[in-house]
């Protein structure tokens, strides 16, 4: 087997282990660093961390995957048999790390960084996408924009990987569809045993509910064939309205893009809202627009961050967004609209960071959700920066569903020291919240912060012990582990 220098970051290898594997070469953790978004290195070394900013992990080592899934395979497979004999640690599978709780990582163990594997094939005439898993959204529009192309669901910006996405089973502000998973057709899989499985809903079933939010808990996702939808420039249509009215109105209306946004200016925290929906223009469904990134992101940035820490900010930014961006806001293309980098909002401070929750509610219980929310977020020392609403339909198809019937999901992003104290207070105010949510039949999301307790998961998610144990069958040592397996799989 060949490994070659960029394969195997070797901090902490043994030079029998390294030999093993077929290289003696050491990566510096420098190199790492400067092939991510994320700074994936802190002082003394090869510690490893994801979105959060507060979870530095010392790993075994970081194996790359090669551009092909043939090849990866033919790579990865002589360390999973070498796991599943006890000669090495158990091994993670990584995107791009944007979740905030090691996810992506295993202590003291392996992490496969999937994003070499970035193959992009597509189908025009069938409308599919065949994606390699390490490839990101960023990578894909503009493949999908040349031949009037978008993806059908992805998250709100443009960062993450194929496999994480799949995984994490994300959406973000397509009106009127269940997660990504929906728009799956096919596929490829390496297990755990080291096959190479094709998974799709009449091969292999049972799997592909499984890997589809599965986090990395079920083999390694190689490659994806994504439906694809239409690309078209979107009129913004904007509402404000009451909290209290937001559900009723949003079923008034139909759209092919929406999201919410409450606000958090104390003087209205939570009980206004603004409603935007995006609504395709004649005659431009389906051709091949021009691919911009959303205007002047400085200023989106400096309004967005004077609010945090500010309630004077937190009052302007509202106004701002109610008064303003009305006015300003100008058609689209709908690849435009979600061709924006999650950095132009992050908090970039060494001192704090910012940390997302996301609860899902039954549609008709969202002021019933909302109320105990702002009660609860109003009375606890965090601060909330942004409050986003999502429509997200039923999942029918992942066996860790999230949406099991029409839900609004409320991403939350609070701004956190980046401190043990008050990352323990961030737990007990996310147990409550769980607790506000499961109240009205909600659910929550898990690829933040894992603060939930290990009951709270099996409310939320009642095919968790089921799914573990399949896990069990099917990765009995386990092979691939990873810091949400370890908090609630065992
Ligand atoms: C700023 C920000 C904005 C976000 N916005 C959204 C949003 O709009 N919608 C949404 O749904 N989520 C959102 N998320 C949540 C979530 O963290 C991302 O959707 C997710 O991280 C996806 O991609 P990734 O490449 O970062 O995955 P990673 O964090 O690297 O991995 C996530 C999980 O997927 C597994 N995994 C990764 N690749 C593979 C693979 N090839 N095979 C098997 N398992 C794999 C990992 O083991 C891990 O368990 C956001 C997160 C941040 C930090």
């Amino acid at each position: 087997m060949k490994v070659t220098r960029r394969q195997v970051l070797t901090h902490g290898v043994t030079a029998a282990g390294a030999l093993a594997l077929g290289s003696a070469a050491t990566l510096s953790a420098t190199r790492w660093a400067g092939l991510g978004a994320i700074p994936a290195t802190s002082a003394p070394g090869a510690l490893l961390d994801d979105a959060s900013r507060i979870n530095p992990t010392a790993v075994r080592g970081v194996l790359f995957a090669d551009p092909t899934p043939e090849r990866t395979a033919r790579t990865v497979t002589p360390l999973l048999r070498r796991i599943a004999t006890g000669e090495d640690p158990a091994m993670a599978v990584a995107g791009v790390r944007h979740s905030m709780g090691g996810q992506s990582m295993l202590a003291g163990g392996w992490v496969l960084d999937t994003r070499p594997m970035n193959r992009i094939d597509l189908d025009r005439a069938a409308g599919v996408v065949r994606v390699g898993a390490g490839a990101t959204w960023r990578d894909l529009i503009p493949v999908l924009n040349e031949a009037g192309f978008s993806p059908t669901v992805m998250q709100s910006n443009h960062d993450f990987s194929i496999g994480g996405s799949l995984s994490v089973n994300c959406h973000g502000w397509h009106a009127s569809h269940p997660p990504i998973a929906s728009t799956v057709r096919r596929l490829l899989l390496l297990t755990a045993e080291g096959d190479v499985l094709t998974c799709s809903p009449t091969e292999n079933a049972e799997l592909f509910g499984l890997v589809l939010g599965g986090y990395g808990m079920f083999g390694v996702i190689l490659e994806a064939d994504l439906e694809v939808w239409p690309n078209a420039i979107y009129e913004p249509h904007f509402v404000s309205v009451p909290t209290s009215e937001y559900a009723a109105r949003f079923a008034a209306g139909t759209s092919e893009m929406a999201y919410g946004r409450l606000s958090v200016d104390p003087l209205s925290f939570l009980e206004e809202a603004i409603l935007v929906r995006f609504t395709p223009k004649a005659g431009t469904v389906g051709t091949v627009l021009p691919l911009t990134r959303p205007s002047a992101p400085e200023l989106q940035r400096a309004i967005f961050r004077g609010s945090a820490g500010s309630d004077v900010g937190k009052t302007l930014r509202w106004s701002l967004e109610r008064e303003a961006a009305p006015w300003l806001a100008a058609p689209m293309s709908r690849n435009t609209i979600q061709n924006e980098p999650a950095a132009v909002f992050a908090d970039r401070s060494e001192e704090t960071s910012d940390i997302l929750h996301e609860y899902f509610v039954p549609r008709q219980r969202l002021w019933d959700f909302v109320q105990t929310a702002r009660d609860v977020i109003a009375a606890s020392p965090m601060e909330l920066l942004n409050v986003t609403v999502r429509d997200v339909r039923a999942d029918t198809r992942s066996a860790l569903a999230y949406a099991r019937e029409d839900v609004f999901g409320l991403v939350m992003s609070f701004r956190q020291e980046r401190t043990a104290r008050a990352d323990d207070r961030m737990r007990e105010l996310t147990r409550t919240l769980i607790d506000a949510a499961a109240a009205v039949g909600g659910t929550f999301y898990l690829p933040y912060r894992l603060h939930a307790t290990a009951g709270q998961v099996r409310r939320a998610y009642p095919g968790w012990d089921a799914a573990m144990a399949t896990k069990r069958r099917l990765d009995p040592k386990p092979v691939f582990r990873n810091g949400l397996y370890e908090a609630y799989g065992r």
